[in-house]
């Protein structure tokens, strides 16, 4: 692959080398090992003196595919590809930490990297500091002898709030922490953490990158060396990408430019139509200019994402009522999908909360998050502007 070639470009071309069928499409490997002519290929395998591919659970054409066109795209040295973006977040701490460290950590990050930091680090001793994404002084106040790692998320799930990637850069550096950026909700395409000095970048593929709402997936890129050790820790944990899921995501990787162009399009026309709307209090995206990190967001992306948030007037009663009067947008637990979907955390994600609770993880009473899907953006305009007139009645 001749390296003057745009990064956009590698992840339609990149491909596994051609079997003796000379197929134009890679071709599936759906095969657990795979075999050795002489004792001695083996041997050296092993030995790691190679790069021969030896069990599906250490490498496999597939998902190596996936991984390169991944490296590419976030202008990586390196990475591994794993059954679901929790299992890459859950491996990343635990290949890079061990008892006694401590990490900081964003209080806006996905459900179950919250559990994972607060729940299951401190059992093997690694504490975690969790602050506030924007309070510079915090994260400041934070860091103590033992902090190695901090962890955040930008834009944050469900409140789309912005972190500025060149200032957490400058912070890790300083206390000499690995930065670890989850970037789901941005694509390599809006935003590439590793440019500002981010260590590790994460992905749930389940999202943008599938984009169909088809397979789980999860992949890690970043610094060769942090990488080797989260390689050896999968390699012998077990958290591997299934084969047949690296295909389809290696497939997805050759359009996510041109559907993230009309996903992030159609957000923003769905936010500036909502705008103005007598049943909603507010509209929040990255790229409209009332973001309270508006400036952030376009120093850093290069458009706002495909998702959406909003306040419904009326609360919990409303949102609920807006999910059952939706005709075409759906209701279900995922996002970047090409279909639109609507979700109301208060009476689902987050329904065992109280209140109080769910104020103090920006989870207000009407809360609506809609991922942006690839239909004719005046269709799911329409269909949440009649859900909302019936939210109110
Ligand atoms: C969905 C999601 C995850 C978890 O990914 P899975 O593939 O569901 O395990 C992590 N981070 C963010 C921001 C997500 O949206």
């Amino acid at each position: 692959m001749p390296q003057q070639l745009d990064p956009v470009t590698q992840a339609v071309r990149i491909q596994t080398v051609k079997s003796p069928q000379k197929e134009h499409s890679t071709p599936l490997y759906l095969t657990s090992s795979f075999i050795f002519e002489e004792a001695e290929a083996m041997r050296a395998a092993f030995a790691d003196e190679s790069d021969a591919n030896i069990y599906s659970r250490f490498s496999n054409p597939n998902v190596d595919e996936f991984i390169k066109k991944m490296c590419v795209l976030e202008g990586a040295e390196d990475g591994f590809a794993t059954a679901t973006g929790m299992s890459a977040i859950f491996s990343s701490f635990f290949a890079l930490l061990q008892q006694g460290d401590h990490m900081v950590c964003s209080s806006s990050v996905f459900g179950s990297t919250f559990t994972v930091v607060t729940k299951y680090l401190p059992k093997y001793g690694i504490t975690c500091t969790l602050v506030p994404a924007n309070d510079e002084a915090a994260w400041e106040a934070a860091i103590q002898p033992n902090t190695k790692m901090m962890y955040l998320e930008t834009p944050t799930n469900p409140q789309l709030e912005i972190i500025d990637l060149e200032w957490a850069g400058k912070f890790a550096k300083k206390h000499n922490l690995i930065l670890s950026v989850d970037n789901c909700f941005a694509t390599p395409l809006l935003q590439k953490p590793i440019e500002y000095g981010a260590d590790l970048v994460i992905h749930s593929a389940t999202k943008w990158i599938d984009g169909q709402g088809r397979v789980l997936g999860g992949v890690i890129v970043g610094r060769a060396d942090l990488i080797k050790e989260i390689y050896l820790f999968c390699r012998n944990t077990g958290p591997a990408l299934s084969p047949f899921n690296a295909w389809v995501l290696s497939k997805s990787l050759e359009t996510l430019d041109v559907r993230m162009e009309r996903h992030c399009k159609n957000a923003l026309e769905l936010a500036e139509a909502l705008q103005p709307n007598a049943n909603v209090t507010w509209v929040k995206y990255p790229f409209l200019k009332g973001h309270p990190q508006y400036d952030i967001a376009v120093k850093q992306m290069t458009a706002g994402g495909g998702v959406i948030c909003l306040e419904v007037k009326g609360g919990v009663e409303a949102g609920r009522k807006f999910l059952d009067a939706l005709e075409m947008v759906s209701v279900t637990a995922n996002l970047g999908d090409s279909r639109s979907i609507a979700s109301h955390p208060a009476s689902t994600t987050h329904s065992k909360l109280t209140e109080e609770q769910r104020l103090a993880v920006g989870i207000t009473p009407g809360l609506i998050r809609i991922s942006a899907g690839l239909e004719k953006v005046k269709d799911i305009i329409a269909d949440i502007e009649q859900a909302l007139i019936k939210s109110a009645l």
